[in-house]
């Protein structure tokens, strides 16, 4: 077959580039052993100082999420004990960045291996602090990274992505990775091309590659017809979102009128001090796990209050849906969660808060308190049953009493139900007496599907696109017409818009994005006729 080499992925961000491969697996060849034992301990010595400044000068410019984790690394890299086994290798004639590499790839393994899932989610940041120590050791400048260049790789460290300048352009095509990743995120927040599980990617190509990350691909060397088509693409795309940009404070609404609300997705509450309120309808989910993470420990009733009225205030009298915590799964939080064989199907969501109602009723008291601050909406996430809604709001209400008894000051919001089990989705005529409905197509999607959502090799299966999918959220849609329950969605599709209008076709006129979808949701929404 003639044309140009083509390897296809999964688009993790949108966009496109063309550049010069740059090699992320560079790093670890490119320190030079002087052969003195003390030399190499001093060059790791300062390696791990250096990286370690790094670090902090990353964490003092970064929020949220993002900055909890960098501090975490800065704590690792900090406990001697890591580097220690180095060291010994190091006394015993090894060159700093092998007994580096050879130290921390037995801890890896370890992490990995570990029964708990919080070891075992860690062993990425383990990866992540080798990496920064192996480019600390290598000679100043052979690692920089060209400007515009496609990074080419198996993965790529959030810190890794955090320290390149992506102001000129440049992409990321990997070998495996996930959308779902925190990369991807990172990726899609600042408009960088990204595309995952793309299988073996040459990194020794001397041609400038060609990445559409809105379809999938990486060509290697087009020319001709295939790069003026690229070319073509990649205009288009750009127009898209300039104008899409522009008219990003405006209502949305679909080509023939009809109104559609855009909320957005927060995860930190941090998330919506760059964010104009008057450019969404509000918040239609946020997440409340990321409070749960912290390495401080479970957060305590102040701690949440502070949080949840932050985003109230910022609101601004506009509707925030918060969900009650939904750890487990893809989401282990130390201490909370339990360990078990597969953590899908497990003790996750609602079936975890109620199985810890000590720690729920802290979440209810300051999601009570914090209502008086602005338009507060509840949704319990993994509904399966309707006794778990009956039995949450039951213990709603029993705090209530306990704060009204107290003299505090609280109101009782709305109470709904993600949608994102197929036992509810298919029934929900089951929880007629909630107030709303908001659809997990993340979920929703790998349970219909029987496709995880963060598995590349299932990927292909795991699409809202799938009739089965569209036809459960078009029936939930129905039902709550038929019945005055709202629906919206809150899933990633929402902000797809590739999905959009199939979603609004089912009959959805609520979707919740995250913020950097927002105008690229709206633009697509005004393209579609109903
Ligand atoms: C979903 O499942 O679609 C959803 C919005 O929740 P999460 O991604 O947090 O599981
Ligand atoms: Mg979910």
């Amino acid at each position: 077959m003639s044309g140009p080499h083509r390897l296809t992925g999964i688009p993790a961000s949108h966009g496109y580039a063309k550049g010069p491969v740059f090699d992320l697996d560079t790093g670890s060849q490119a320190h030079v052993s002087t052969g003195h034992p003390e030399e190499e301990a001093r060059a790791l010595t300062l390696a791990i100082e250096s990286a370690s400044e790094q670090l902090a000068a990353l964490a003092a410019k970064t929020v949220g999420e993002a900055a909890d984790m960098l501090e975490f690394q800065l704590a690792m890299l900090a406990d001697e004990s890591l580097s220690a086994p180095a060291f010994a290798l190091i006394d015993q004639g090894a060159s700093a960045d092998g007994a580096w590499s050879y130290a921390l790839d037995e801890q890896i393994d370890s992490y990995e291996a570990s029964e708990d899932e919080y070891f075992r989610a860690r062993s990425a940041d383990l990866k992540d602090i080798r990496q920064q120590v192996l480019e600390a050791l290598a000679p100043a400048g052979s690692l920089a990274v060209p400007s515009g260049a496609i990074l080419v790789g198996d993965d790529i460290a959030p810190t890794r992505f955090l320290a390149v300048d992506w102001s000129q352009g440049g992409g990321i095509a990997l070998a495996k990775g996930s959308s779902a990743s925190h990369v991807a995120m990172l990726a899609r927040a600042r408009g960088v091309p990204m595309v995952v599980g793309l299988g073996p990617v040459p990194s020794n190509f001397d041609l400038p590659v060609f990445l559409d990350a809105e379809h999938g691909h990486v060509l290697l060397g087009p020319g001709g017809e295939a790069e003026e088509l690229f070319h073509r693409a990649a205009e288009a795309f750009a127009v898209r979102r300039r104008a899409a940009e522009e008219n990003s404070a405006n209502p949305a609404a679909t080509a023939d009128g009809t109104p559609v609300r855009v909320l957005i997705n927060v995860a930190d509450p941090s998330d919506v001090e760059r964010i104009d309120i008057a450019t969404c309808d509000g918040v239609g989910l946020m997440r409340t796990e990321f409070l749960f993470g912290k390495a401080g420990g479970l957060p305590d009733e102040e701690t949440q209050y502070r949080a949840y009225r932050k985003v109230l205030e910022w609101a601004a009298g506009k509707p925030v849906t918060i969900r009650t915590v939904d750890a487990g799964g893809d989401k282990p939080v130390p201490g909370y969660t339990v360990e078990e064989g597969n953590p899908f199907l497990g003790l996750r969501g609602i079936r975890l808060s109620l199985a810890r109602p000590e720690i729920f009723r802290v979440q209810i008291r300051a999601l009570l308190r914090s209502a008086v601050h602005g338009n507060l909406k509840i949704m319990f996430p993994m509904v399966a049953v309707p006794e778990e809604f009956a039995i949450a709001a039951a213990l709603f209400a029993e705090e209530a009493e306990t704060l009204a008894n107290a003299g505090g000051e609280y109101a009782i919001p709305p109470l709904g139900i993600m949608v994102e089990v197929p036992s509810t989705a298919i029934a929900p005529e089951l929880f007629a007496d909630v107030a709303f409905f908001s659809i997990g197509s993340n979920d929703l999607t790998q349970y219909v599907m029987a496709a995880a959502r963060d598995n590349t090799a299932v990927a292909a299966l795991n699409s809202v696109h799938n009739p089965a999918v569209l036809r459960l959220i078009a029936s939930v849609a129905a039902f709550g017409q038929a019945n005055g329950i709202p629906v919206s969605l809150c899933g990633d599709a929402g902000g797809d818009p590739a999905a959009i209008p199939a979603l609004l076709e089912a009959g959805l006129r609520d979707l919740s994005v995250v913020p950097a979808q927002l105008a690229l949701a709206k633009a697509a929404i005004a393209g579609v006729t109903l």
